[in-house]
């Protein structure tokens, strides 16, 4: 079933539903861990399940002539596959992440080929972050620079159109997006980020979803915005309950998101991880239900792996 369906069918049944995301495994790591966190959530009622994707990454190791050697890797492939098997075994909507990072448009279009065999028809199109140790992100030289044009590619493949010429049939993609709360680090405002998500939406994207955020008010301020900006696609909010004292610094750094006052004093107060994940799973529990009433009809966790948590919040509020 397509996620937009998903989410108008829950909006029309006046109901809230959850979604989680899920990394693959670690190169040279079965199923097990990923199949355990879904048997957590799966009796709770997922409405979807996402899977991310994973860029390459350099490392480099010294020789016995001193100098460096370039090794080029990938610690967790397997985006697609991982996601059909999760379809296969629970019968439940998985959206495998597609970026544009280290993929030529015809990578691209043959990942999302296999999806269509697979009769995968969701996927959510980014961009990809630069590599480690890269401020910026540098495009494949026969890739996209931004998702806007992921996403035209997608689209057109649902029109027939493939990079070397008009096919016989045509794909039948939803298509999901990143939407920035707190704006994306390298937009100079929030207003100039609006407009790209505008043109991601233009370009054929059917619905947002947001990068985590602790703070509902700007969460739905950010709502407010984008549909004063014209975009009327639904929008899932993210959210990422804490578990470690580690996440106060960490979070902010990687995803740019603020952490509100409240939240990092009430953090700093605990003893131990255990009382911190309990703090993070009140906050996010307390987030959660003021997005049901908000009227949202999805509403997304980030759990990194972790799903213990998510099953206490979404046995309280949903
Ligand atoms: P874009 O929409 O291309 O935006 C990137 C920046 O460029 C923004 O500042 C935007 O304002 C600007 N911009 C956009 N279009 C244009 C344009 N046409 N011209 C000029 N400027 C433009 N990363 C992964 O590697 N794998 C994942 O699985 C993954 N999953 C994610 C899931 C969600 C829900 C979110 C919110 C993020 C995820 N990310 C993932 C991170 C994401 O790849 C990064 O945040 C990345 O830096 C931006 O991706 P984007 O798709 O938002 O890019």
């Amino acid at each position: 079933m397509k996620i937009i369906d998903i989410i108008h069918r829950a909006a029309s049944e006046n109901r809230t539903r959850f979604t989680f995301e899920l990394l693959p495994p670690l190169k040279g790591e079965g199923t097990a861990n990923i199949f355990d966190a879904i048997d957590t959530l799966a009796p709770l009622d997922p409405a979807y399940i996402n899977v991310t994707f994973h860029r390459e990454d350099t490392r480099y190791t010294e020789r016995p002539d001193g100098l460096l050697e370039r090794h080029i890797i990938r610690q967790r492939p397997g985006t697609v596959g991982i996601s059909a098997a999760i379809v296969k075994r629970y019968g439940i909507e998985t959206v495998p992440h597609i970026i544009c990072g280290d993929l030529s448009r015809y990578d691209i279009e043959d990942a999302l080929i296999d999806m269509d065999f697979l009769d995968m028809h969701n996927v959510l199109a980014l961009r990809g972050d630069a590599p480690h140790g890269e401020r910026r992100f540098k495009p494949h030289p026969q890739g996209h620079s931004h998702a806007d044009g992921l996403v035209a590619q997608i689209a057109g493949m649902n029109r027939g159109k493939f990079i070397d010429g008009d096919g016989r049939q045509h794909t039948d993609f939803c298509i999901g997006v990143a939407g920035y709360p707190e704006k994306h680090a390298e937009s100079p405002n929030l207003d100039a980020d609006i407009e790209a998500l505008k043109r991601k939406v233009d370009a054929g994207a059917d619905y947002i979803v947001t990068q985590m955020s602790f703070d509902n008010a700007r969460i739905l301020d950010f709502i407010a915005r984008v549909r004063k900006a014209g975009i009327t696609v639904p929008i899932v909010p993210g959210i990422k309950p804490l578990t470690t004292k580690s996440h106060l610094t960490i979070l902010p750094q990687t995803f740019h998101v603020d952490l509100p006052s409240e939240l990092v004093k009430e953090v700093e107060q605990c003893a131990d991880n255990a009382a911190v994940r309990e703090v993070g799973t009140e906050w996010a529990a307390m987030q959660a239900a003021g997005l049901k009433k908000a009227g949202l009809p999805v509403i997304h966790f980030y759990s990194m792996g972790r799903t213990t948590n998510i099953a206490e919040i979404v046995k309280k509020v949903f």
